[in-house]
């Protein structure tokens, strides 16, 4: 089957994983995130995966008199790993082939980031998980993926959200949102629409890699946006 995308960089946000706990891990949530990830790569899809952390850790939210800035975000990519291991057990658990890769170095539980051997990875069928972010602090797992996905060459950021798509406003607040179809990084800059964070998407704009917004709630829409269809709200250099 001829593919839209051949390889995907698809980032989760840590957040999500929460589903309606106040905290940790929704076990339901994880294995939907699972079996979406398993029907595109059974097409011939090569997945990178990019996880989140915030529901366990936030470097940013924390009280800094306490536990200072730095510390807090390597506390937030600890959480990375953690969330890694769970979506590498789920997936497994159904089938899929996996490797999780950690930038902060854990051998026991996950390769070291190389970049040579994440790429053969993808091009064996596994699908990696990136894990720890970037490695280093100040940076957020939006900046983790756009810098893996130029990395991997991949051909498109998708990112998961609760929502279908990007918006005017926030649609929860304003009733007459509207959603963008596609938009270019220059508008959502100039607009202030906060589809990652400024160093995340500088990346992508520089290196015309276009992310796409969309609901991944909605079961089958990885797999429709990677047979083509216009699903959510796609940014590039239009
Ligand atoms: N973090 C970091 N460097 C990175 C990636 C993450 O310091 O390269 C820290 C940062 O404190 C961040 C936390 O890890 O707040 C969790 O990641 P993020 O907030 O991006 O998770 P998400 O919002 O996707 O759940």
């Amino acid at each position: 089957m001829s593919l839209s995308y051949n390889r995907v960089l698809l980032k989760l946000s840590g957040e999500a994983l929460m589903g309606s706990k106040e905290f940790g891990i929704d076990h339901d949530i994880l294995l939907h995130y699972a079996s979406e990830i398993k029907t595109i790569q059974r097409m011939g899809a090569e997945v990178a995966v990019v996880i989140g952390g915030g529901n366990i850790y936030r470097g940013v939210s924390t009280n800094q008199t306490v536990i200072e800035r730095v510390q807090g975000d390597y506390m937030g990519m600890m959480a990375t790993v953690i969330n890694g291991m769970a979506l590498q057990a789920s997936l497994e658990s159904i089938g899929v082939y996996t490797r999780l890769i950690s930038a902060i170095e854990m051998k026991e539980i996950a390769e070291p980031y190389i970049r040579r051997r994440a790429i053969r990875h993808l091009e064996k069928g596994r699908v990696v998980i990136f894990s720890a972010g970037t490695g280093n602090p100040y940076f957020t797992t939006d900046s983790a993926a756009a810098l893996r996905a130029n990395e991997i060459n991949a051909e498109v950021i998708l990112k998961g959200t609760k929502v279908d798509g990007i918006y005017t406003a926030d649609p929860a607040i304003e009733s007459d949102a509207e959603k963008y179809d596609r938009l270019s990084f220059d508008e959502a800059l100039n607009n202030g629409l906060k589809v990652m964070d400024r160093t995340a998407f500088t990346l992508c704009q520089e290196n015309n890699l276009p992310i796409i917004v969309f609901n991944i709630y909605e079961s089958g829409n990885l797999q429709k946006i990677i047979q083509g269809e216009e699903i959510g709200s796609i940014v590039d250099n239009f």
